[in-house]
């Protein structure tokens, strides 16, 4: 019997934080409470970061999506989801 990994879905930014990682945004995990929207450093100095997407999460909420130019891959957001819908991924 094989064991398969779960995959799931959702979507990629490239190259968030001046091209230092990549960003993934997992839909059927993401319930759309914006915690991570809440803690996002860049939002909280006044600019327009992490925001919510036109895609949409768990219960047809949306999900959210950072603006790559103005992120800066701290990871805040990522810690902060208590469902671990998104993950950031630093590049080599
Ligand atoms: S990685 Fe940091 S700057 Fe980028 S969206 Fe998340 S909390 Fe905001
Ligand atoms: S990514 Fe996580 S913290 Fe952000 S809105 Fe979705 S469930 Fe909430």
């Amino acid at each position: 019997m094989s064991q398969e990994k779960k995959e799931y879905k959702g979507y990629k930014i490239e190259g968030v934080g001046k091209g230092k990682a990549d960003y993934y945004v997992y839909t059927d995990l993401c319930k759309g409470c914006g915690l991570c929207i809440a803690k996002c450093p860049m939002n909280k100095a006044g600019k327009k970061c992490l925001q919510w997407s036109k895609e949409v999460g768990l219960y047809q909420t949306p999900a959210v999506a950072p603006d790559p130019e103005i992120c800066i891959a701290c990871g805040a957001c990522a810690m902060t989801c208590p469902d671990s819908a998104i993950r950031i991924e630093k590049r080599q």
